[in-house]
């Protein structure tokens, strides 16, 4: 008598499992497409109306300072908050808090040590990223950045110092680009007198957080053609 083999096991197990691997990667990808690294200059979020507070550790360096690392989308909107289960942990980031106290420095009142800073940045968007980084990796990615890219440094090889004097926008977005192979974002704020001053640098990254990108897409706040940029 005749009997047919019955199909191996293994082929059984491919046919079960194709469908599974078609549908995994999505559930896996990461849930955004890129991430806006942004710098804030402390002279420019001081010098407003509303003033600042030094953090607790003392004042800042005169440098451009991380604000944050922004998950985004390709249209230009974003998830926040992704992660209520997912709480800012000091514990996390303990060999990184000395150069988060130096490179991530709160300006907001009243003086704290930086934590309130962290945490919200954390929960609102290293939360939406947790796909690609952990609280470990989202911190140490911005610092990383942050090292990489010298935003003070390459305005002054371009002679543009925060010296409070007045600089074309143009300029400004020329000296950065042309150092980095990328156009930033510049965004500004009003000083008391309600002068457009530079405020914030945005940079975009790819989803690892490692390598700068050119930006699929800007942000809508726009500053004036020429902007102060004041000392600190
Ligand atoms: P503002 O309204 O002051 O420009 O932004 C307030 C906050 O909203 C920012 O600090 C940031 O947390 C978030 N935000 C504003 N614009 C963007 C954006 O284009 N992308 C992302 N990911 N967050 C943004
Ligand atoms: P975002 O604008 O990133 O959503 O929110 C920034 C939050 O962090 C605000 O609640 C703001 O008060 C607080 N914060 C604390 N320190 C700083 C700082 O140095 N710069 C900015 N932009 N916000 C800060």
């Amino acid at each position: 008598m005749t009997r047919r083999n019955p199909p191996p096991v293994s082929l059984l197990l491919l046919l079960v499992l194709l469908p599974l691997l078609a549908v995994a990667p999505t559930s896996l990808a990461q849930d955004f497409d890129f991430f806006y690294f942004v710098l804030q200059w402390p002279g420019s979020y001081c010098d407003t109306a509303k003033s600042c507070c030094y953090p607790t550790s003392g004042k800042p360096a005169a440098d451009f300072g991380i604000h944050g690392l922004w998950p985004n989308y390709n249209d230009g909107s974003y998830p926040s908050n992704c992660d209520p289960n997912s709480p800012y942990d000091a514990s996390k980031v303990r060999d990184l808090l000395s150069s988060m106290r130096q490179k991530w420095p709160t300006l907001a009142c009243p003086s704290s040590d930086g934590t309130q800073f962290w945490t919200h940045e954390w929960e609102k968007h290293g939360t939406c990223s947790e796909s690609v980084l952990d609280q470990h990796d989202y911190f140490q990615a911005a610092l990383g950045l942050k090292k990489q890219v010298d935003v003070l440094q390459i305005l002054q090889d371009a002679g543009i110092q925060p010296d409070g004097g007045n600089y074309s926008l143009k300029s400004i977005v020329s000296a950065i680009s042309d150092a980095i192979g990328y156009t930033p974002w510049i965004e500004c704020n009003k000083d008391e007198a309600g002068n457009s001053q530079l405020y914030q640098v945005y940079l975009c990254v790819d989803t690892s957080a490692a390598k700068l990108i050119q930006c699929p897409v800007l942000p809508r706040k726009r500053c004036g053609s020429e902007i102060e940029f004041p000392s600190f």
